[in-house]
């Protein structure tokens, strides 16, 4: 059953960041959409399936007809306060979830006070979502910012149609254990019908914690806890193929594609794209292309990297320290390595839009790819979609996510100097031939497993689910959570 075919129930997302900024213009609230891989890959689903609402964070709190702007759905943003934004997004998401579940352990802050703040902003989600879905509805939780919504909602409603997708990797249950709070965030999650994560590891690690955390008894796909059953799936995010792809073939991008190129003189092109953050390997990658040019001269004036970093959580210091670590390898290489003609690595820090992305993806040679640990990894899906002529190479990092769908990528190790200057000399070599073999099937699977394939490998299970199964009635027992506290709704209008 494809969602565009069919009539769909109507969708309620619920996520921590909305899709767009809204910004007061001369004529209007303006719609600008964000960015980051959630947004890129849900906005597309929600569009061709034409009815629904966001719920989301915003600065500009309200709820937004979507008759007013470009998509048929609604936007409902909450308002949050500083204070709440320090717990709940800076302290509990971003310094305690976020690098244990990428298995940075040794970044990881735990706080009470904050974890408190985090479950009052996940009941104020929770009652938002209380208002906007009606019955019959789907909620669709997104992330690791929101894991007490489902039970929430559950606890208040008990015949909700609940979907839940973690979008970054789940640890192994003995780095799982340390958090302060992992039983409230695996019962969270359970209350959902569903659980969905990129690929299996992560749902193997989800399960495995919550038989032994939780005591959570698991049955093939399901894990039965406190007399329900939660369906637990991988499934990796898709992008919008065919519209990516259409657009990376327009006039405006090739021109610009052949722009970038000629700047650099026919220089075989390396391309990396990331947010500014500890994970994406980043420093790890400029010291191997300095390994690189140090082992080949021959390479000098003929070979560029474009090293697009977009800026991100500059208001963690972890997050300023990579940035000037950044900055520092970025003047080392090219102070080094420079004639006064050819600059070996040029760095754009700042964001770029989608289109002004697939220029750079058309232009570039190689697509460097090298997290050092990544839930999934879009841009590698984008660079694929966006070679109209199947040629380019991929090197991607066996620790992203998206490598378990790509194996005729060059698999790297990104902690392996050695390993990732191998990878870029085999890379530099390809002959065409043999990119474009491995390129078409790269090209056929992402196509197939693109966005509506993946939205619909949930909608279609959780429609079948609530025609199948009988309600249960949900209770905690004895380590119940608070109950939800009823929240005054802050400027809806
Ligand atoms: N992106 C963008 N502008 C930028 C940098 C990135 O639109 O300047 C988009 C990119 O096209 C991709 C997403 O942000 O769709 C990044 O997703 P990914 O899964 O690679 O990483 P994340 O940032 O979610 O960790």
């Amino acid at each position: 059953m494809k969602i565009e075919n069919s009539s769909p129930a109507r969708l309620v997302v619920v996520s921590n960041r909305g899709p767009y900024y809204l910004r007061m213009t001369k004529q209007g609230l303006k719609r600008e959409k964000t960015v980051g891989g959630l947004v890129t890959s849900i906005l597309p689903m929600l569009e061709k399936r034409g009815g629904g609402v966001w719920i989301a964070w915003g600065e500009r709190a309200g709820r937004y007809p979507g008759a007013a702007g470009p998509s048929p759905f609604d936007l409902r943003y909450i308002s949050l306060t500083e204070e709440q934004l320090q717990g709940y997004y800076l302290g509990v998401a971003n310094n305690a979830l976020w690098p244990l579940c990428h298995s940075f352990l040794g970044r990881v802050h735990y706080d009470d006070t904050e974890w408190e703040t985090y479950r009052q902003v996940n009941a104020q989600f929770a009652e938002a979502v209380l208002e906007e879905a009606h019955d019959g509805e789907i909620v669709w939780v997104h992330d690791y910012h929101l894991a007490l919504v489902p039970h929430l909602v559950r606890q208040a409603r008990p015949e909700s149609r609940l979907l839940f997708f973690w979008h970054i990797p789940f640890p192994p249950v003995e780095l799982f254990r340390t958090l302060p709070w992992r039983r409230e965030i695996l019962e969270g999650l359970l209350a959902s019908d569903i659980v969905g994560f990129h690929i299996p590891e992560y749902a193997d690690n989800f399960v495995e914690a919550a038989v032994e955390i939780l005591g959570a008894e698991a049955r093939g796909d399901q894990l039965v806890y406190d007399g329900r059953n939660t369906q637990v799936l991988a499934r990796p995010i898709g992008i919008d193929y065919e519209a990516v792809s259409r657009t990376s073939r327009a006039r405006v991008i090739e021109e610009r594609a052949r722009r970038i190129r000629q700047n650099l003189n026919g220089q075989q092109i390396i391309l990396g794209v990331e947010r500014m953050d500890y994970t994406k390997g980043i420093f790890e990658r400029l010291e191997a292309m300095e390994r690189l040019l140090e082992r080949r001269p021959e390479l000098y004036g003929r070979v560029t990297l474009i090293q697009i970093v977009t800026p991100s959580r500059n208001n963690i210091e972890a997050y300023r320290q990579k940035k000037r670590e950044t900055d520092e390898i970025v003047g080392r290489i090219n102070g080094r390595f420079s004639d006064g003609f050819w600059m070996p690595i040029r760095y754009l820090y700042r964001s770029f839009t989608p289109a002004e992305l697939m220029a750079y993806y058309r232009a570039a040679d190689i697509a460097l790819v090298t997290p050092l640990r990544d839930g999934l990894n879009l841009v590698a899906k984008e660079y694929i979609a966006c070679r109209p002529e199947a040629d380019g190479v991929l090197i991607l990092s066996e620790f992203a996510g998206v490598s378990q769908q790509l194996p005729e990528a060059l698999l790297v190790n990104p902690y392996d100097r050695q390993d990732m200057v191998e990878a870029l000399g085999r890379a530099l070599a390809m002959e065409k031939p043999e990119q474009r073999e491995r390129m078409l099937l790269m090209q056929k699977r992402i196509k197939e497993q693109d966005i509506s394939w993946w939205a619909d490998e949930f909608l279609s299970r959780v429609d079948d689910l609530a025609a199948a199964k009988p309600i249960h009635r949900y209770s905690l027992g004895e380590r119940d959570m608070k109950p939800v506290q009823p929240m005054p709704l802050v400027g809806i209008g």
